[in-house]
């Protein structure tokens, strides 16, 4: 192994705007600061220069991956060298550090041999602590300055290519960089993408025209039925104002169709726990557990969710099941880490497949359970059968779901919460992508795992130069990452 080994890349400073303070009226003083970056084009030619290579990209996967990408994308540039043209995605979100909190922004190679290493295969960008922001109206102008700058950096990648070193025919083609996806959060999406269409307006959803059904119920996204008027309204306006575009859609061979829903965020930490929790909530109800009171129950639910998490190895960070952690007194919720969920649904369908009792509930979870199973176990292109199943499996789920939400408030009970992030999730179940993405890829499970290391680092430095002292850390210490996933290849 070589030791001692460093990347030919340093931060680099570009100029954004950020609130430095308020004036005595309280209007904020607007800076423009030269802020660091580590720049993609800059750091991708570092790597390949420095023998990283085949931690970045598994060359051999590239015509297979363009092969199921360009039936979606058919116009997309890379169809012009599928054998050279390498796919990323781009990340964002926010997280606590120095008693604030920060944005951060990293990339991936989509298909590098070590994703599931966040350290080896997530790369940092830059961070911007969120008391910076200057807004314009609604556009935040702070991060549409880094967007602008982040997205110049990878069109570098896509236009100009890097040289593979040791290739030195005469028709030594260079590898390009494109991004295929861009993933975060809702809330980071609705900042870096404008949508005027979001969780906090009467239209709910990017994609289409659903609305919360406040004042017409006409596209209301609560109507799961199979001809719902929303459904006929798919991609039909772009969720920005045509004044603000977004910088991140200026991505050489940008689609709207990019822009990723987040499974964990929108299922593991969002309807999901709605759905365990309420599970529970009656189950306890129905004093399937024992003990003479709520807590008794809780207590004893408690003990058979973590012999079944011991005996089938699963890691779970929940320590006990309280009124306070199910939000008990209004609609359950089941605040827990997001593989907690993964765990607790597996255990619910293994305590219903004891009773074999069939009900909205049961079956409700049985969906679920199969289908978060299957997207977690399949590659990142499903098959024509998996496709179908995500679909068959999921819209049977939407209906228990709805049904059981809507016997809910007709019995004037507070359970199965319904909220918008279950129409992304219904999106996700319903799409029929061409390329057959499997969704579960695009989902953040590692990305966030980035974030906190990266916070981690940030806590140990000064909070006025924090991002470049992060930066530069992190750069020092990626060489060993990527060296050592290299050694285990
Ligand atoms: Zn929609």
């Amino acid at each position: 192994m070589r030791s001692g080994i460093g990347l030919d890349c340093n931060v680099a400073y570009r100029e954004i705007p950020i609130c430095s303070g308020y004036d005595d009226e309280g209007n904020p003083i607007v800076e423009l600061v030269e802020w660091p970056f580590v720049l993609p084009h800059q750091l991708v030619a570092a790597m390949i220069q420095n023998g990283f290579l085949n931690v970045l990209v598994q060359l051999d996967k590239m015509v297979d991956y363009w092969h199921h990408m360009l039936k979606e994308f058919p116009d997309h540039p890379a169809a012009s060298m599928v054998s050279a043209s390498a796919p990323l995605s781009l990340y964002g979100d926010e997280g606590q550090a120095l008693g604030g909190s920060y944005m951060a922004f990293h990339f991936q190679s989509d298909l590098s041999p070590c994703l599931k290493n966040a350290g080896a295969s997530r790369f940092l960008i830059t961070t911007i602590p969120s008391s910076y922001y200057v807004f314009a109206g609604k556009v935040n102008l702070t991060l549409q300055s880094a967007a602008k700058i982040i997205c110049g950096s990878l069109n570098e990648l896509s236009r100009n290519g890097v040289a593979i070193p040791g290739d030195v025919s005469d028709h030594a083609v260079k590898l390009r960089f494109y991004v295929m996806n861009f993933k975060g959060d809702w809330k980071y999406l609705v900042q870096l993408f404008n949508f005027r269409k979001n969780p906090s307006t009467e239209k709910v959803c990017w994609k289409c025209e659903a609305t919360k059904g406040n004042t017409d119920m006409t596209n209301a996204y609560t109507d799961v039925a199979e001809h719902a008027p929303w459904k006929a309204t798919l991609w039909t306006s772009l969720p920005w104002p045509i004044s603000e575009v977004p910088e991140l859609t200026k991505v050489t061979g940008f689609d709207v169709k990019m822009i990723s829903a987040d499974l964990l965020h929108t299922w593991h930490l969002g309807c999901g726990r709605d759905l365990t929790g309420s599970c529970i909530k009656v189950l306890v109800g129905l004093r399937y557990f024992h003990g003479r009171s709520i807590e008794r129950s809780l207590a004893q639910a408690t003990v058979q969710l973590k012999r079944f998490a011991k005996l089938h190895k699963h890691s779970l960070v929940l320590r006990k099941l309280t009124k306070a952690n199910l939000n008990w007194s209004d609609y359950p919720e089941l605040r827990c880490k997001g593989f907690d969920t993964f765990v607790v649904l597996a255990w619910l369908q293994h305590e219903f497949s004891l009773q074999s009792k069939l009900d909205l509930m049961t079956t409700a979870v049985w969906c679920m359970d199969s289908l978060m199973r299957m997207l977690a176990h399949s590659g990142m292109h499903l098959s024509e059968m998996q496709q179908r199943q995500k679909t068959i499996l999921g819209s049977i789920y939407m209906n228990c779901y709805m049904t059981l939400a809507q016997k809910a408030i007709e019995d004037g009970k507070k359970l199965w919460r319904v909220r918008p992030k279950i129409h992304i999730l219904h999106h996700c179940i319903l799409e029929d992508r061409e390329s057959r993405l499997n969704p579960h890829y695009s989902a953040t499970w590692m990305d966030e795992d980035f974030v906190k290391r990266t916070m981690r680092v940030k806590k140990r430095t000064h909070k006025r130069t924090a991002t470049s002292a992060t930066l530069c850390r992190w750069l020092m210490g990626l060489p060993k990452q990527m060296q050592l996933s290299l050694d285990q290849l």
